[in-house]
């Protein structure tokens, strides 16, 4: 069982080196009477909140963070294998909360009342499997409740998204689409921009590496001014947006991957806020889990009638996670980063 592990908690930014690629001898089973499932694993989500739960990150109800000496977890596709559960059985296709190795004996969670905790059968099998690590898994929840439970777009507005080509921004830009707004994305790279407004329609795109002043890069895309920004990036960037919000415009902060390894990295201008009465709203997406069926009757024939579109950066094989895994933090990833293991 090849599995990729966590040498030691981290300091700082991940390097591959914090990770190691195992083969584990032992291949688990579900032993009479255990109740657990244990499942081939086909695809991987690769996600940034991932990096932070290998440092050690103490009392904090929400976080659990991962051990040393025990492979990743994270979402994924998988197959079972074996169970002793009577609610799965060899064959079914199943995505949840699964370890970043080949095959994974699923203990627990079975009696969690919270939604997206248990192991879930996949039903619509219509479009890609891989999707349920985007798509249709929590990157796509996130753009859906961020941007409509948090933000309330309307026709007519201006959105702001960063990170706009990764798993969430890409479906945060075309939801907004959806509803009439005008879309801008930062992405860093021209590849990334091209993506944006040729595959995905937005209707303007800016490579933030290459701009020397990014209030002014997002006043010349927004001359009136920003209603909504949803904030990938923290930073620089929320500081940028602040700049150039419309008076009573929305901000609602998803992630802030360019602070996740050196929080000293502040934003110096939040007096802005003040200035045009913004309101700036956290979101952490396992407070909308429950809106997962809604969202996927939402999103299904959207996707089915050609009406979203969603990009992937499938990596193939377990060895290329710790990689992977890195390169979110640099930008290397063009899409949603997948991981294919099976
Ligand atoms: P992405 O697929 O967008 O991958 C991360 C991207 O972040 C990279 O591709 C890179 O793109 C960009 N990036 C990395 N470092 C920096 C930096 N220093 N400055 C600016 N951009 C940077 O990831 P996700 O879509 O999965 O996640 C997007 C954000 O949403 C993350 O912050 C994540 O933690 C957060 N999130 C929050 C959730 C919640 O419940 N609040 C749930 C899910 C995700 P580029 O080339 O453009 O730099």
């Amino acid at each position: 069982n090849k599995q990729v592990i966590l040498k030691d908690h981290i300091h700082g930014p991940p390097k591959e080196s914090d990770l190691e690629v195992r083969i584990s001898s032992v291949l688990p089973k579900a032993p009479p009477g255990s109740k657990a499932v244990l499942v081939k694993n086909i695809y991987l989500s690769v996600d940034p909140y991932q990096a932070i739960l290998m440092q050690k990150i103490e009392d904090h109800p929400d976080i659990s963070c991962f051990v040393p000496g025990k492979p990743l977890k994270g979402y994924g596709v998988a197959e079972v294998i074996d169970s002793d559960h009577p609610d799965y059985k060899p064959g079914d296709l199943v995505w949840g909360i699964t370890g970043w190795e080949e095959y994974s004996l699923i203990t627990e969670g079975f009696s969690d009342t919270r939604p997206l905790q248990r192991l879930l059968h996949i039903v619509d099998t219509d479009v890609p499997l891989s999707y349920y690590t985007g798509l249709l898994g929590i990157p796509g929840l996130t753009a859906y409740a961020g941007l409509f439970e948090v933000c309330s777009p309307k026709e007519g507005e201006r959105v702001y998204v960063s990170a706009a080509a990764g798993a969430v921004g890409q479906l945060v830009g075309q939801f907004a689409k959806l509803s009439g707004c005008y879309v801008v994305g930062s992405a860093g790279s021209n590849e990334k921009v091209e993506m944006l407004k040729d595959k995905l329609g937005f209707d303007d795109a800016i490579n933030y590496k290459e701009e020397k002043d990014l209030t002014a890069a997002l006043k010349r895309c927004f001359p009136q001014g920003i209603d909504i920004y949803f904030d990938n990036v923290g930073g620089k960037t929320l500081e940028a947006a602040l700049n150039n919000m419309k008076m009573k415009g929305r901000v609602v902060l998803c992630g802030m991957i360019s602070t996740y390894h050196d929080q000293t990295i502040g934003v110096n201008n939040l007096v802005m806020a003040i200035f045009n009465r913004v309101r700036i709203e956290g979101f952490a997406v396992l407070d909308f889990c429950e809106q997962h069926p809604k969202y996927l009757d939402f999103v299904l024939p959207l996707v089915r009638g050609g009406k979203v579109r969603y990009i992937e950066d499938m990596v193939e094989g377990l060895e290329n996670a710790p990689a992977a895994l890195v390169g979110l933090f640099s930008g290397r990833n063009l899409g949603k980063q997948v991981l294919k293991i099976a």
